[in-house]
């Protein structure tokens, strides 16, 4: 096995296939050795699993991954990379390789086709430019998984892993805490990539939670925090007048709730928001859960 984070083993392997990175889709190979078994063991590769890869690259996470694991599935979107990874992954024999966009495909039919009695665990190193919508899909599309172990920018690892009524909170924190607990597993720095980025990560865990809160329409719900944050320093109110249409209807919302006015989107809590989205659904018709 060549030693997939020697930068001079990759630039040798990719130079013999005539690849270069595409900026474009986030291609920033890991190159510092203690990360991925890291990743590997904390993200639950291990016997009785199988494991999602987002994005294999030229496949240093999926060897570790193969190693631990009892099946890996890897899905990689740029097809150049594919005779990359037939040879520097040839000895695993529990690996497959899907050439797809990760948010185009059927990830519920790859669980049932791929890993039959085995418990489902997510590990990446996410492209950055997709890094919202893929966790998004993951969770929302409520798949039958055990956990999404992933590298993302420091900056959005804050932001997801942040408390509820903090200011590093946003909308995707909240939607985030809505499906899974998430925490910030280590600190990757800007140098254990080829090539460098120009910011430095953070591997974090999201777990799925058995029982997530219940409201009265999901759909309603995230329009309604997509709302709220559109302008997050603005109060509540303002931004509940500006979605709602007038600020009558939104003072009656808030009142109802138990909601200062002049409270901050950021300081509200988890339960507020719900309060929120209750209270709409009984005060005015749902327009906010039409698709924005
Ligand atoms: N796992 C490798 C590593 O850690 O060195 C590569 C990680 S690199 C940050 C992201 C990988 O995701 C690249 O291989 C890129 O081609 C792939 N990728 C980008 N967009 C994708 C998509 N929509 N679906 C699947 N893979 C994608």
């Amino acid at each position: 096995m060549q030693n997939l984070s020697d930068p001079v083993v990759i630039k040798s392997i990719l130079s013999k296939h005539g690849f270069t990175f595409s900026k474009k889709l986030g291609q920033n190979f890991l190159i510092n050795p203690s990360v991925c078994p890291k990743i590997a063991e904390m993200g639950g590769a291990g016997q009785g699993a199988g494991v999602i890869e987002i994005g294999p690259g030229i496949g240093v996470l999926t060897h570790e991954l193969c190693l631990r694991a009892d099946k890996v599935v890897a899905i990689e979107l740029d097809s150049r990379l594919l005779p990359i990874l037939d040879e520097t992954l040839s000895e695993h024999k529990n690996l497959r390789i899907i050439n797809a966009d990760v948010m185009k495909l059927d990830l519920k039919k790859v669980i049932a086709e791929e890993f039959p009695g085995l418990k489902v665990v997510v590990c990446a190193n996410l492209p950055y430019y997709i890094t919202s919508p893929v966790i998004m899909k993951l969770l929302g599309d409520r798949l039958p998984i055990e956990s999404v172990t992933t590298m993302v920018q420091r900056e959005a690892a804050d932001r997801l892993c942040a408390p509820l009524g903090t200011r590093e909170s946003g909308a995707v924190t909240v939607a985030v805490s809505y499906y899974c607990e998430a925490v910030k597993l280590f600190d990757v720095k800007r140098g254990s990539f080829l090539p460098s980025p120009e910011v430095d990560s953070s591997v974090i865990r999201l777990t799925p939670r058995k029982n997530p809160p219940t409201v009265p329409d999901e759909k309603l719900f995230f329009g309604i925090i997509k709302a709220l944050f559109s302008q997050r320093r603005k109060t509540v109110l303002n931004s509940l007048s500006g979605a709602v249409g007038d600020r009558d209807t939104a003072l009656k919302i808030l009142e109802i709730s138990g909601i200062s006015p002049t409270l901050r989107p950021e300081q509200l809590l988890m339960d507020q928001f719900i309060a929120i989205c209750s209270a709409y659904s009984d005060t005015v018709n749902p327009d906010l859960s039409r698709p924005q």
